[in-house]
């Protein structure tokens, strides 16, 4: 085994003692990773990573997984590391010897907790003990003790843990990206499928001394056709993305990986499974009900109304053992009791294990009528108690996903629909299906009603679902190619997809209401493919008497790469040009904001913005006292137009004029009477 043959950046900070791999060998990889901005290049270096780490120590691939993806547990196991920004200055002093001016000093210049380790490792002028390397086993079990560690005296326990990693990080970059994985926020740019790319790739090419599995040999995909040596990569890559949307565990998929590559078999080791949530499908967003018929043609379809609340998934085994799952994959089993009880209730004769998906909505249990996503928000995220319950909801289900041991992903919608309506049984207002509609493109006046009933039922719009799969085609078949199957209309359900298969069309932004005149005061550094950037952008409207300017919403949609890139290269934390410009490391006292953007901009510029309502809300300050004593306004969807140049920060919209447009939708429709917004 050579490393060499791999990546020569990475050589230097292998050790070759046949001991666990360093955690230097990680950091190399990770400053290489954000070194560049081209997908191609962070790949390669994951994959050569990798490789490294499948042939050389195997057992130190998972932990270097999580690290590299910035996380400990899946999400739907909750482990937080809990730690406060004081332990990690606390840390710092300590093993840098500075003091709190300077240490301040450093923060203010840089900003970034990483960089600011960085800068004071390289000012660390003696060590108390020898460091021991670190390695990416010791890494990652630290933090998992991090988490584990509670009650009393857990936080001097922590503080010793943090203490060691920042002892035994080596030079100036390895402290970087050990503070930045202690505060959750990697910044390197690897997002999931980027992982997951990699890892198929390397695992295509790699094997684990001892195993039998098949792989290929670079020389030999060398001489490849680019066509070919696509199709081999996006056979891989779809495999193990395949297995990560319906099960998205690493410490389930990497040891099956070692175990037999990548396979049809893999599908089989890491496919749906009770009590670990898929992920969900996604909608694709239309303009308008005639885009939608447009892009629909001749296809058979149903309109379902889009319930403005909580998408839950629920998991029932034969046992009876109950879990409930977020959009984003969150165990929040605890937060329905209701919906925990109701399950023997509405399960039919012959079924004996589920996952079903729906839509969670407040309602009034009397009436049956439905309440907007804000009073749903009223409710506690845990423990809640049956007796307690003040938030009533009712699950509006729209998908069977698995019946009595089967997966249902790949019948088409309408099997899984009639499965779901004939085996299950309805109790008014508290389980029922989504109210739909059966149509085609002919049905447009038909379409348009249900639409109409839709917003005046206080749901969001509709969603549109592809009915049956076409018979002449097998979208299974990898050799159809991914751009015909995207367009292909699946009937199928799709994890972690975002098809034309099912469309979402929303109220409309433009027509609805008035745009407002914002201020950008601050951002944060975004995620995947936006983090070079500043996304989202914190805006604020304008309060006359007091000067402040009041927090209203954060924005990310609207906005084009460019304006991105042009917006980074003008708000600069130093980063672009190495000097920072127009921004403000701590927040300016005429802000009025209790969140923690990343950074804060020197306010100078209006943009206007559109929305689709406004909402009271306990987060944002603007309007503050105006609509309600304590609680501000907000935007929902709010989306960039275009920057005002013709107007300065004094005329941008204030928070009167905000109070106003609230009044005046209260008026045409009660809407956030009841509630208060979620963040
Ligand atoms: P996405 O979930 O697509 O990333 P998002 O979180 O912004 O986007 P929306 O654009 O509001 O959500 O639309 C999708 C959401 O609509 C679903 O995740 C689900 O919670 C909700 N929804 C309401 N009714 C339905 C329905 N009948 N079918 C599918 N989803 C529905």
């Amino acid at each position: 085994f050579d490393p060499s043959n791999y990546v020569p950046q990475l050589r230097e900070s292998w050790s070759t003692d046949g001991g666990d791999a360093s955690y230097a060998l990680l950091t190399r990889c990770f400053v290489l990773v954000s070194s560049t901005q081209s997908r191609i290049k962070i790949v390669d270096t994951l994959v050569n990573c990798i490789r490294v780490l499948i042939e050389a120590d195997p057992a130190s691939l998972l932990p270097a997984v999580w690290l590299a993806t910035n996380a400990i547990s899946p999400p739907y196991v909750s482990m937080e590391l809990g730690l406060g920004g004081s332990a990690i200055s606390k840390a710092l002093k300590q093993v840098c010897g500075l003091d709190n001016r300077s240490l301040k000093a450093i923060y203010d210049r840089l900003g970034d907790p990483g960089d600011v380790a960085f800068e004071a490792k390289k000012k660390q002028s003696f060590t108390l003990r020898k460091p021991k390397p670190l390695t990416i086993k010791g890494v990652f079990q630290s933090l998992v003790k991090i988490a584990k560690t509670q009650g009393q005296g857990s936080g001097d326990v922590k503080q010793r843990i943090v203490d060691k990693l920042l002892q035994d990080a080596r030079g100036g970059e390895e402290s970087r990206y050990i503070v930045r994985t202690l505060c959750q926020h990697l910044r390197i740019g690897a997002v999931k499928t980027t992982m997951l790319i990699a890892l198929s790739r390397a695992f295509l090419l790699s094997k684990p001394a001892g195993t039998e599995f098949p792989t290929r040999d670079r020389g030999e995909l060398a001489k490849l056709k680019k066509e070919e040596l696509a199709e081999v990569w996006t056979k891989g890559e779809e495999i193990v993305k395949a297995c990560f949307a319906r099960h998205p565990d690493y410490n389930d998929l990497v040891p099956a990986l070692l175990e037999i590559g990548v396979c049809e078999e893999l599908l089989v080791r890491c496919g749906l499974t009770l009590h670990i949530p898929l992920r969900p499908m996604l909608g694709s967003i239309t303009r308008d009900l005639s885009e939608m018929l447009t892009k629909l043609q001749d296809r058979d379809f149903a309109c379902e109304y889009k319930y403005d609340g909580q998408r839950a998934q629920i998991h029932c085994d034969a046992g009876g053992k109950v879990s409930i799952f977020s959009r984003h994959l969150e165990l929040m089993t605890d937060k329905y009791p209701d919906l925990v009880a109701l399950v023997p209730k509405i399960r039919g004769e012959g079924v004996d294990s589920f996952i079903m998906e729906g839509e969670v909505v407040a309602v009034d249990r009397s009436t049956g009528e439905l309440k907007n996503f804000q009073t749903l928000t009223n409710r506690a995220r845990k423990d809640v108690a049956i007796g307690s319950i003040t938030i009533d909801v009712c699950m509006f289900a729209f998908d069977l996903m698995y019946l009595n041991e089967h997966p249902l992903l790949d019948r088409s919608f309408r099997e899984r629909r009639d499965m779901l309506r004939s085996l299950f049984i309805e109790i008014p207002h508290h389980f029922t299906w989504v109210k739909s509609l059966d149509a085609t493109s002919q049905d447009s006046e038909t379409v348009l009603e249900f639409f109409k009933s839709a917003t005046d039922a206080k749901c969001e719009g509709i969603m549109v679902k592809i009915l049956d799969n076409l018979p002449e085609m097998d979208y299974r078949d990898s050799k159809a190619g991914l751009k015909s199957r995207r367009k292909a209309l699946l009937a199928t359900y799709e994890p972690d997809k975002r098809l034309d298969s099912w469309l979402k069309v929303k109220k409309d932004y433009n027509s609805s209401f008035e745009t407002l005149d914002l201020i950008p005061v601050a951002g944060w550094h975004g995620q995947g493919r936006k983090a070079k950037w500043w996304s989202p952008i914190l805006m604020a409207v304008r309060n006359e008497e007091t000067g402040m300017l009041e927090a209203v919403c954060k924005c990310m949609s609207g906005f084009t790469d460019a304006f991105y890139k042009a917006n980074k290269e003008f708000y600069d934390d130093g980063s672009e040009s190495g000097e920072p410009k127009n921004i403000h490391v701590q927040k300016p006292s005429f802000i009025e904001y209790a969140g923690h953007p990343d950074v804060w901009f020197e306010p100078q510029e209006v943009w206007e913005m559109a929305f689709a309502d406004i909402t009271i809300s306990p987060t944002y300050t603007a309007a503050i006292g105006l609509v309600q004593e304590d609680k501000g306004l907000s935007l929902r969807f709010p989306r960039f137009m275009k920057k005002r140049e013709d107007k300065g920060i004094d005329e941008a919209s204030t928070n009167e004029f905000l109070a106003g447009l609230w009044e005046k939708q209260e008026a045409k429709a009660p809407l956030a009477k009841n509630g208060v917004e979620g963040d």
